[in-house]
């Protein structure tokens, strides 16, 4: 499972799935390079403890994943990519015919679009190397829907989709495509959801938890972080040179009902 010398980009990665996945590479030896669009001391604080605790290279740099010219910008900037996370979403909760444009265009462009150019960028440098790993992370909503979440399950359905079709068009080269379809993991973006659900349907935290979210995940768990780091850690390594192309649920069961 060595991942040394590889250089492993994953967007939107200073907080929830997207550290933990971080962490989990540079753990196998990667150097990686966390993301996000400000500019903090603690974002390079938690590139700096990451490469502290493995000894790696882990950086950080600021791109915003909105703008399609700052997603290319992100890769060059990196100088190599032989692993690409494409993790970086935000969601927005509201009935289609009052969905604000504004929230639709940002999900489209934070949680489908960026793909699109981190991708067109990295390609070249992973084909130069001669040796590739991308890992889309989707959803249980990215195969699943549910009222309100339209522009999110439009994206992750894309990526998808999008994901399927780079695994078909590098299937002769040492590259593989493949996306991960977390369910519930409670990270910031899972929080945020909490407070609104709990005035809407007059739950307790506890109860929006147990009988809103954990009621469609069979193993009534949050799946963790680590979890989810440890099956991108699996899809690049040698074992799993012949995945692509695929989707793996880590959700306690949810798509399977
Ligand atoms: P999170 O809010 O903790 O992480 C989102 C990350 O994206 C943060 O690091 C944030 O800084 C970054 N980000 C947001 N806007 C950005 C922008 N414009 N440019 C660059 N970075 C930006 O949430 P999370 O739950 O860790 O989500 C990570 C991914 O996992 C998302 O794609 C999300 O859709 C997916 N996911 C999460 C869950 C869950 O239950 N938490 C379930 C399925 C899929």
């Amino acid at each position: 499972m060595s991942l040394s010398g590889k250089t492993a980009i994953i967007t939107g990665s200073n907080s929830g799935i997207g550290l933990g996945i971080a962490r989990e590479l540079a753990k196998a030896g990667a150097d990686v390079v966390l993301n996000s669009f400000t500019d903090r001391d603690e974002d390079h604080a938690l590139a700096a403890q990451i490469a502290q605790e493995t000894g790696t290279n882990a950086r950080y740099i600021k791109a915003d994943m909105s703008k399609g010219d700052e997603c290319r910008a992100l890769i060059e900037k990196a100088g190599s990519c032989d692993i690409l996370i494409n993790n970086a979403g935000i969601q927005h909760v509201s009935p289609i015919d009052s969905f604000p444009v504004d929230k639709w265009d940002a999900i489209i462009a934070i949680n489908l679009n960026s793909a699109f150019h981190t991708t067109a960028a990295a390609l070249p440098m992973m084909r130069a190397a001669g040796w590739g790993r991308i890992v889309n992370i989707a959803s249980a909503h990215g195969l699943t829907a549910s009222p309100f979440k339209s522009a999110y399950i439009a994206a992750k359905h894309g990526i998808v989709g999008m994901t399927k079709t780079v695994a078909l068009e590098t299937a002769q080269e040492p590259i593989t495509c493949n996306a991960i379809c977390p369910g519930y993991v409670l990270t910031p973006l899972v929080e945020a959801q909490i407070p609104d659900t709990m005035k809407e349907y007059g739950m307790s935290r506890e109860d929006v938890i147990k009988n809103v979210m954990l009621v469609r995940q069979p193993s009534r768990e949050f799946a963790t972080v680590e979890q989810l780091g440890g099956t991108a850690v699996f899809l690049c390594s040698v074992a799993a040179a012949q995945i692509t192309g695929t989707t793996i649920s880590v959700d306690g069961g949810w798509t399977a009902l």
